[in-house]
């Protein structure tokens, strides 16, 4: 699949970073990051972005009650915390 990976060029590299991530292999691992610290930055940054995609998104193909869930996630996070008075207008379903 691919040829002589250390005589792949950025361009050439980048156009499969993102598939290499987003197929879960270890895209570090790749012959030509070794040896090209520019795409090595990029990947790290791709990666950062990934990462923090799939914390969100942790299903390839997100359902739409995911919004919801993210929508009661944040919610949540507002709420005043332990003690609060406010929690019979709205208790939520456990
Ligand atoms: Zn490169």
């Amino acid at each position: 699949m691919i040829d002589q990976p250390q005589n792949m060029s950025c361009d050439e590299f980048q156009d499969r970073m993102a598939e290499l991530i987003g197929s879960g292999e270890n895209a570090s691992a790749h012959p030509h990051i070794q040896q090209c610290a520019l795409c090595r930055a990029l990947l790290n940054d791709l990666e950062t972005i990934a990462e923090a995609a799939r914390q969100l998104f942790p299903v390839v193909d997100p359902p739409d009650t995911l919004w919801e869930q993210i929508e009661s996630a944040i919610k949540q996070e507002d709420k005043p915390g332990p003690g609060d008075k406010s929690t019979k207008e709205s208790t939520p379903v456990k």
